[in-house]
This record gives C-alpha cells, sequence and structure tokens, in this order.
C-alpha cells in the first residue's frame, strides 16, 4: 500500500518523466519540420523559419534536458535512494536508465499508483 506521501511524489515522478518525453518529441518534431522540403529547400533555409525553428528546437532542448536532469536527481518516496539510478556500492552502481517505471533500488512501481486507487473501491463494495 502507498502512502499520501509516497503517492504524491511517486505521481511527480511520473509527470515529470511525462513532460522529458514530450518535450524530447517536440524537439525532434521541431526537427523534422525545418527539414520538410518547400520550393526545393528545406523550411529551415528561409531566414525567418530559421529563426522560428532554432527559438523552438533550443527551447524544447532545454527543458528537457532541465527535466532528464532533475529526473535523474528524483528520490524514491520509499527508500530514499534515485528512483532512476541504483544505490552506490551496488552491484549495478552504474545501472541508470528513465525508462524503468519501477525503483531500481526497492521495486516501487508506477503500477502501484493504479492498484492502490483500485483497493478502495473493492473495499467499498464487499462492505
Ligand atoms: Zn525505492
Amino acid at each position: 500500500m502507498l502512502t499520501a506521501e509516497e503517492r504524491r511524489a511517486l505521481e511527480e515522478i511520473r509527470r515529470r518523466r511525462r513532460r522529458a518525453k514530450y518535450q524530447a518529441i517536440g524537439f525532434v518534431a521541431v526537427c523534422i519540420v525545418g527539414g520538410i522540403p518547400m520550393n526545393g529547400r528545406p523550411i529551415a533555409m528561409i531566414p525567418i523559419a530559421l529563426i522560428a525553428i532554432l527559438i523552438a528546437s533550443g527551447f524544447f532542448y532545454n527543458a528537457s534536458v532541465i527535466q532528464l536532469v532533475r529526473l535523474f536527481r528524483a528520490r524514491c518516496p520509499r527508500c530514499a535512494n534515485r528512483f532512476f539510478g541504483r544505490q552506490r556500492g551496488s552491484r549495478y552502481a552504474f545501472g541508470r536508465t528513465l525508462w524503468a517505471s519501477r525503483c531500481l533500488n526497492c521495486g516501487l512501481s508506477f503500477d502501484d499508483l493504479s492498484t492502490a486507487e483500485a483497493a478502495p473501491a473493492i473495499s467499498k463494495s464487499e462492505a
């Protein structure tokens, strides 16, 4: 079972991860749009479009890097170790991934958010 504090912190980590993913996708999308040919040249070769593409891609790139740094530093609400990185001294000390859906140290999972939500509904129907 999740405590209210664990739930809040876990939702925040999940929200940040989702935001970082969309910002990275936004960066790639802006780069693809910049490469679309228009009148035989990429859109990015048009000066005003180049400025807009540079501003938009710079925004998405910086925002996603900031989000990723925050994610790597995020602490697990249960074990207080890094959520996406293994504890120092463990056999897999350099194992880090942002694709993990659970804490690499204690196993607290994003799936626990949905199962913990379902649990009170079951107990109410039984009562
Ligand atoms: Zn943990």
